[in-house]
């Protein structure tokens, strides 16, 4: 297969019904073995530009002429159940799993948007080995594996998870509950998704509706009546959520969350500004858990630099890019009397984070530099991710 991911295409030639069935085949098929998690196709005023998300990075890997977009989306479109006639409205479907090499596929979600250039779409793909990690593989360092551990065998409390999407949040909450259900078979998991991505064996799964009648809110409220003692939200959005997830982990169910948040002592502040009390944020929050996936150095074409530092090169293996698949960095920060004293007298972030680093703290950056220091990935990599210029 060739690597560049600038070339001419090679579909230009294309012209059939025939031809573009064999060329979306093709690139389906392809994302597959490349492991992309999503699959775009993008108009623009000349061309369809076709990019895969490997390791959270798109890459553009066709550019096809302007004259096959309509039939190219149109196939699509077909495949994914979806309203063919219909250009001018946004249309969400499934792509039914078939075709060699998709035994490890679970999903295929397919979502077309019109555009000024012609409709977009964006596959999005879902794998099961990804999904299926045990909490002890998912590369948490030995302090927060065991911290989680602790978390696990609670019987109330919260634990919330931060970090922007894509940064494996749903993963580590699927092990963590498949921790539960393996040390505990007896206890009653109940989950409320949007979407349900990830299927746990013994747990009940609820898909939330956040247009309709299920919300986060109603389902959450009806939920609680249904004994359920460890409860997930996929995530916290709004306050009334937030403030009926931290009663239910008062009042005796574990539960699991996650937030879009930077740092731990920022969704912990992030609580408070949807307007839950600090008495009970630090009655009620045991551990938050902040995470991110740094892209792991191609170990087929890596270049030796340092002594253990690396540079990505780029090869046949990784499409080019130096880089192949993803290792995780985590920060995990238990309320202790300090914290808790702090937050109830309102302190700020400044004042809460120069707390944390006096108590001696790992930050997600020192966990990240574990990584770079054995030739994992690389301090550019590292700083993309966290978000350092
Ligand atoms: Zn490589």
């Amino acid at each position: 297969m060739s690597v560049s991911t600038h070339r001419e295409s090679s579909y230009g030639h294309h012209k059939g019904a025939q031809d573009v069935v064999a060329l979306v085949d093709d690139l389906l098929g392809k994302a597959v073995e490349f492991a992309a998690s999503d699959i775009h196709f993008e108009p623009t005023s000349s061309e369809l530009m076709v990019k895969f998300r490997l390791d959270g990075v798109l890459n553009t890997i066709e550019r096809l002429p302007k004259s096959l977009s309509d039939n190219v989306v149109a196939r699509l479109k077909v495949l994914g159940g979806l309203l063919t006639y219909r250009n001018d409205i946004p249309q969400e479907g499934r792509i039914q799993v078939s075709g060699p090499g998709d035994d490890d596929v679970i999903d295929r979600r397919i979502a077309v948007f019109p555009t000024i250039h012609g409709q977009r779409v964006v596959v999005r793909l879902l794998y099961k080995s990804r999904s299926l990690a045990e909490l002890n593989q998912l590369g948490f360092s030995g302090d927060i594996f065991a911290m989680l551990k602790g978390i696990a065998a609670k019987n109330q409390g919260v634990l919330l998870l931060t970090g922007p999407a894509g940064s494996g949040k749903s993963t580590t909450l699927a092990a963590v509950l498949r921790q539960i259900l393996k040390n505990w078979p007896g206890r009653s998991v109940v989950t409320l998704e949007d979407p349900v991505e990830i299927r746990i064996d013994g747990a009940t799964q609820v898909q939330i509706d956040p247009h309709g009648q299920m919300t986060f809110p109603t389902a959450l409220r009806s939920l609680l009546r249904q004994d359920p003692q460890v409860l997930m939200i996929g995530e916290i959005r709004d306050a009334e959520t937030a403030r009926i997830g931290i009663e239910a982990g008062l009042t005796g169910h574990l539960l699991l969350t996650t937030m879009h948040s930077g740092t731990p002592a920022g969704a912990l502040l992030r609580l408070l500004e949807m307007g839950i009390e600090p008495y009970q944020v630090t009655s009620s929050i045991s551990a938050v858990l902040n995470q991110r996936l740094v892209r792991r150095l191609c170990d087929n074409c890596k270049k030796r630099v340092a002594s253990e530092l690396f540079e990505p090169v780029g090869c046949d293996d990784c499409f080019g890019t130096g880089y192949k698949g993803r290792v995780l960095i985590a920060e995990m920060v238990q309320l202790d009397g300090q914290l808790r004293k702090a937050i109830l007298a309102k302190a700020d972030l400044e004042e809460l984070e120069s707390l944390l680093l006096s108590e001696g703290h790992m930050n997600i950056l020192v966990d990240g530099h574990r990584l770079v220091g054995d030739g994992i990935t690389t301090q550019d990599e590292l700083n993309k991710v966290c978000g350092i210029a």
